[in-house]
């Protein structure tokens, strides 16, 4: 894939650039290690200070990444401006409690005195550098996630961003240095995907974190696997929204927020809601309601504020989408609205929000994640019947349960296989909750004190 800003609306090549060569890794590996030397240690204070100045640059500069990002990867201007802010939040976040998360840990004195010491704690001490290999979808976001708790605990890292948002890579690339972090805590390498290798092999760099596809985790972690070494693994979702009868008197809201789960980012997020598993008793009125909204929806110029969904990223991405689409109607999905391009639209990679209904396990899409705004509905007679289907994915990243219910909701809150369950509301991020999946969604955690540890050597500190 060549590294390349092409607008996703137009289909137009903005801008090439040329993958950084050997010589130019090399410099920039051998900076983030000598960095790290320096950098790991610096007390909490400054490292909170470093993060809060570069949450006041980027608030400063919430416009211009915004567009860039827009421009880039085709998400809602008003989407990449909350993207921009979002991200200034989190990084206050861990400026105000990195420390505190991080604070040595003291066993029980009995159990330290049974150990043989007179005293003995757990530090968090940081792991080195660490090599982030990002998604488009998310272009900002994904990567502060990992950058704000891995500066705070006192590592170094290197971002290997996806090859078609380079502009976004270089700005987060120097975003950090110019707020005041030393030059080589963080560093964007702009490489393709073949070059990751053996920068993650290579002896300096200690751990990775991957957000992506399948594919790409299964070769992150077979390459970590074989040097022993951590990594986390953030993949796809395939995300189940249940409403129960209980949830009848507030359907409208309901439908509101599994419109805007489906279709946020242009439907192309791994925590969006993307199987709306509906009781039968209200699954008439939901269906209708649903269908008719995401019909409702203004598709097209994502810099437009009216814009409600934009192009999909690529080509690819939607030419994937549309093949899933038309294999379910092949084998007698029933579409109750979209599943085609919008009309009059010649250039640019938009697809119509869509909602497929009969969608039976046969179909690739009951497996596989839809990466766009499309929809699939099933009929369920009761909660056992949902949480079968819910859990019958290969992925569990999250959930969202419409219901009352608390009976109802003690038995979600058990059985949902997934890595949250939000009860009346919609998945979304927050830097005090954990993030993350397990299956195929993969392993680890983001966000909250468990990102934060994620690339810490837990050390034992005993004193005989
Ligand atoms: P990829 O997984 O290919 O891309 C994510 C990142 O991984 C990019 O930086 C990419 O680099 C890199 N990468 C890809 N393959 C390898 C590899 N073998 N070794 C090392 N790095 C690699 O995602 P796509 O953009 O191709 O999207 C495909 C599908 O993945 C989507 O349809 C969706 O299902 C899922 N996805 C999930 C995301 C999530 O948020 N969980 C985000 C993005 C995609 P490069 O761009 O240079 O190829």
């Amino acid at each position: 894939m060549p590294i390349a800003t092409v607008n996703p609306a137009t289909g137009e090549t903005v801008r090439t650039f040329e993958p950084l060569g050997a010589d130019g890794i090399e410099e920039r590996v051998a900076r983030a290690d000598r960095t790290f030397r320096s950098y790991r240690a610096t007390d909490f204070a400054s490292r909170a200070a470093l993060l809060a100045s570069t949450a006041d640059l980027l608030d400063k500069e919430r416009e211009d990444i915004a567009r860039t990002m827009t421009l880039e990867m085709g998400k809602t201007l008003a989407s990449a401006r909350a993207e921009a802010a979002k991200c200034a939040k989190a990084m206050r976040w861990y400026a105000a409690n990195g420390e505190r998360l991080l604070a040595d840990e003291h066993p029980a004195d009995a159990d330290v005195q049974d150990s043989g010491a007179h005293r003995a704690l757990v530090r968090y001490r940081p792991l080195g550098v660490v090599l982030a290999v990002m998604p488009w979808n998310f272009p900002l976001w994904q990567v502060v996630r990992f950058a704000a708790p891995a500066l705070m605990a006192g590592n170094t890292g290197l971002l290997k961003h996806a090859s078609n948002v380079p502009q976004t890579a270089l700005y987060l690339g120097g975003l950090f240095h110019r707020a005041g972090f030393p030059e080589g805590c963080f560093q964007t390498l702009l490489i393709g995907s073949g070059a990751v290798e053996s920068v993650l092999r290579d002896p300096r760099v200690a751990a990775a974190t991957l957000t992506g596809s399948e594919g790409a985790g299964r070769s992150i972690a077979s390459v970590a696997g074989d040097e022993i070494k951590p990594t986390v693994l953030e993949l796809g979702g395939s995300d189940p929204f249940v409403v129960m009868p209980s949830a009848a008197g507030e359907l409208d809201h309901a439908v509101a927020t599994a419109v805007t789960a489906r279709v946020q980012n242009n439907g192309q997020s791994c925590i969006a809601a993307k199987r709306f598993i509906v009781h039968e008793d209200v699954y008439d009125a939901f269906t209708q309601r649903f269908a008719r909204a995401m019909e409702a929806l203004v598709v097209g110029d994502p810099m437009e504020e009216s814009t409600d969904v934009g192009p999909l990223s690529t080509e690819q991405g939607r030419a994937d989408l549309e093949e899933l689409v038309d294999d379910a109607l092949a084998r007698g999905a029933q579409a109750l609205c979209g599943a085609r391009r919008p009309e009059g639209r010649t250039a640019g990679w938009f697809y119509t929000p869509t909602v497929l209904a009969g969608v039976t396990p046969e179909m690739r899409i009951h497996r596989e994640e839809a990466f766009g705004p499309v929809a699939t509905v099933y009929r369920v007679r009761d909660l056992d019947a949902a949480v079968e289907v819910a859990n019958d994915s290969p992925f569990g990243l999250s959930s969202n349960v419409w219901t009352r219910d608390e009976d109802e909701q003690r038995r979600f809150a058990a059985d949902l296989a997934a890595g949250g369950v939000y009860f009346n509301g919609m998945t979304a991020s927050h830097p005090a909750f954990p993030f993350g999946g397990v299956k195929r969604s993969g392993y680890g955690r983001e966000l909250s004190g468990h990102g934060i540890r994620a690339f810490c050597n837990v050390t034992t500190l005993w004193y005989g």
